[in-house]
């Protein structure tokens, strides 16, 4: 049966994320002939249009509204629950991102729908949408079905194929009533230096309790400049206060799908696997071979990391340089 689905596009410091076309991909293959719509928030979001219309978006709702200008739960809420009623759409996909998990579910239950959180997988079967998110820290995934009603799903970014589709949108302007609005952004001042965004990075350069200090962060640091990645950390370096909390991978942190995943000097805690296991390919250092994180690396190497970074760098740095 076609489908009304509506897709959350998110901009993030002015440059619309990836995850938000991997959800217009996947809409473009649940919407079964039906419709797939995008919306786009803040003033002058209209100059982002012609960007979603390359993935496959039959309306592109623009809602310009001057308190959307940053995110903030309570404008953003209002704004998307009567967006939704107008264009009554049935299934709503965001990208499972801060902002995604903070709307998504305020949203759902404004409008009594279902939610599912996290999706690694979403597919079309005997026209039904069958949901695929992980349990128990990813040691098992749960498959979801719903057959009534509308329902919203985040998605895990950097988990579904992206395929450019270029239909030309119709834009249409939305004007919501905002009000009595809790929260006013005044300044938004950020923690992380800017380059590779960590959900979204196909790249990162992890370091654990064994890299000892902050210091030993830097070849970390040198090895994904070069490769154009992210540097992300465990809860050991994060609570050993070598990094930063905004770099931590896992159940408690971050949930990454790099194309790879190099851990240096961390042990493999099924926390820290909850957040990074889907990678699609692992590279484990650490100079314990009896390291739990083995069992899951495609590739491991056993030995000191403040040798072997090095060397790996400048290997990298004679074909990528
Ligand atoms: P360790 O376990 O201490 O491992 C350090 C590793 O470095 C060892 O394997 C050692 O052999 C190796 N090493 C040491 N020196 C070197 C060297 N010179 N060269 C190479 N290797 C070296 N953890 C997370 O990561 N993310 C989470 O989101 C998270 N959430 C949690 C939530 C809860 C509720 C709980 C209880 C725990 C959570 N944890 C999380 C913590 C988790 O259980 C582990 O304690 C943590 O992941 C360990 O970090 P680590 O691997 O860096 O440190």
């Amino acid at each position: 049966m076609s489908k009304k689905v509506l897709v959350f596009i998110e901009n993030k410091g002015g440059k619309l994320r990836n995850v938000s076309f991997e959800a217009l991909t996947v809409a473009n293959e649940l919407a079964d002939g039906g419709e797939v719509n995008a919306v786009l928030f803040g003033p002058g979001a209209t100059e982002f249009v012609q960007e979603v219309s390359q993935y496959g978006s039959n309306k592109v709702y623009v809602l310009e509204h001057e308190s959307l200008a940053t995110y903030t739960t309570d404008a953003y809420t209002q704004a998307l629950c009567q967006l939704i009623e107008e264009v009554e759409a049935e299934v709503i996909l965001l990208g499972h991102t801060a902002v995604g998990k903070d709307v998504a579910p305020r949203v759902a239950a404004r409008l009594g729908a279902g939610l599912v959180s996290d999706c690694t997988g979403v597919e079309l079967e005997d026209g039904e949408i069958v949901f695929t998110r992980p349990i128990y820290a990813g040691k098992a995934f749960q498959k979801k079905v719903f057959s009534q009603g509308k329902v919203f799903a985040t998605l895990r970014p950097n988990n579904f194929e992206l395929k450019e589709n270029l239909v030309q949108a119709e834009v249409i302007p939305f004007q919501p009533v905002i009000k009595d609005l809790r929260t006013i952004v005044k300044e938004i001042v950020r923690k992380t230096a800017s380059g590779v965004d960590l959900s979204e990075a196909k790249i990162i350069v992890s370091g654990g309790r064994g890299v000892k200090s902050k210091d030993g962060f830097k070849p970390l640091q040198e090895l994904s400049e070069v490769l154009g990645g992210a540097v992300g950390a465990s809860r050991g370096a994060c609570d050993a206060e070598f990094c930063d909390y905004a770099l931590q991978i896992g159940q408690t942190g971050k949930v990454v799908t790099p194309d790879l995943y190099i851990a240096c000097g961390i042990s493999g805690a099924i926390q820290h696997l909850a957040g990074m296991s889907n990678s699609k390919v692992i590279v484990a250092i650490n100079k314990d071979p009896e390291a739990p994180i083995f069992q899951i690396a495609d590739y491991g190497i056993v030995g000191d990391l403040f040798e072997v970074v090095p060397l790996i760098t400048e290997e990298f740095k004679k074909v990528l340089v």
